[in-house]
């Protein structure tokens, strides 16, 4: 199989005022001086600086995303943000499900799946967050646990979109702690058998992104692992010097 262009995204999570789009400034210098890089480089930065942020990043490789959207394309959701409306502050992607919101919201893989049918219809490109707890992963029903998240939180049809997942074990996010290498590579297999049975070629070229405690130190052994076609980045990502060191690493 030809090496699918790696997705390296960072989740700024609830990080970040104005001052912090310095760190893209910053980004764009090293990006630029670095010259040829081979990943896709996307920074999900808090609602409020998406649109400054989506400014900043102009005429660089660095694309913009969201960190959730609701499942409405308008109402009377207060608090709420529509996917046309990420789209039009200046995001290419929405990272959808993650565990956070999962955990924080009460967001079922069912709400999730509507989101992603609302983000596709935007126009957005989706990362579907999935991974399971310690207790589940002791337990040994991990597999069981992200397969269901999968088969649940994916609609039926993505069009000529593509198909991106994100595996966040949910034990190693902000913990320092990862995966071995080997467990890793068995979930992404998993993930790709399950996503090529259900959609044929774009299972095949659906990204698979590892997730939880990826920093400079571990970057490149992780995005080596077979099967691992980018990362999605919580706290190595609030620094553009760290941040690049993992998209170099790619
Ligand atoms: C995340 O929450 O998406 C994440 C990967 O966080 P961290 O890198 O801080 O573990």
């Amino acid at each position: 199989q030809e090496r699918l262009r790696p997705l390296i995204a960072g989740n700024w999570k609830m990080h970040g005022t104005g001052a912090a789009l310095e760190q893209i400034a910053r980004l764009k210098t090293l990006l630029q001086e670095a010259g040829d890089i081979e990943s896709e480089v996307l920074i999900c930065p808090p609602a409020t600086l998406l649109d400054r942020a989506a400014r900043r990043a102009q005429s660089s490789a660095i694309r913009i995303g969201g960190q959730d959207c609701h499942a409405d394309p308008g109402g009377a959701h207060t608090g709420d943000i529509s996917a046309s409306m990420l789209l039009d502050a200046g995001a290419s992607h929405v990272i959808l499900g993650h565990s956070e919101r999962r955990a924080d919201h009460g967001e079922t893989s069912d709400i999730v799946r509507d989101k992603t049918k609302a983000a596709l219809a935007a126009g957005l490109i989706p990362i579907i967050c999935v991974g399971e707890t310690e207790a589940e992963r002791l337990a040994g029903t991990a597999n069981q646990v992200v397969g269901e998240q999968i088969d649940l939180s994916l609609p039926d049809a993505f069009g000529e979109t593509p198909i991106i997942i994100a595996y966040e074990p949910v034990w190693a996010i902000g913990t320092g702690r990862t995966p071995t290498t080997d467990d890793i590579a068995h979930m992404h297999a998993h993930m790709r058998n399950l996503l090529v049975a259900r959609f044929g070629t774009a299972g095949e070229s659906a990204l698979l992104l590892y997730g939880g405690s990826v920093k400079p130190s571990n970057a490149e052994e992780i995005l080596r692992t077979p099967e691992v076609n980018g990362a999605l980045v919580g706290g190595a990502s609030l620094l553009a010097d760290d941040f690049f060191s993992i998209i170099v690493a790619a």
